[in-house]
């Protein structure tokens, strides 16, 4: 079997299995069930909206289907939103805010 035959079963067997899904359960159950969120993420892709501005470089980003958080690094790489970097965003928009104040 052909390397791309088998990647066209392994997607058609995500679909059938995601429509069985949808079909068993209603929309509130969708919404709390963790997996099957994470499930819709997989393949349909994240719907990352901005939660946070730190700077006009860096933001906080999270995903409203599976709440994955994300965020700019200083580097301007997106980056998984740890509680380190959070403390590091904090301590950096704290800091520009003290700048502003100042001058
Ligand atoms: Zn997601």
């Amino acid at each position: 079997m052909l390397l791309i035959d088998y990647f066209v079963n392994l997607i058609d067997y995500f679909i059938l299995s995601s429509t069985q899904i949808y079909h068993t359960m209603n929309t509130i159950e969708i919404k709390e069930n963790f997996i099957s969120k994470k499930f819709i993420c997989l393949l349909f892709g994240h719907k990352i909206i901005t939660t946070r501005t730190i700077t006009s470089h860096i933001k906080e980003y999270k995903c409203t289907h599976c709440d994955l958080e994300l965020t700019d690094d200083v580097k301007g790489h997106t980056t998984f939103l740890t509680a380190e970097r959070k403390e590091i965003n904090q301590a950096l928009k704290d800091f520009l805010q003290k700048k502003t104040h100042a001058a």
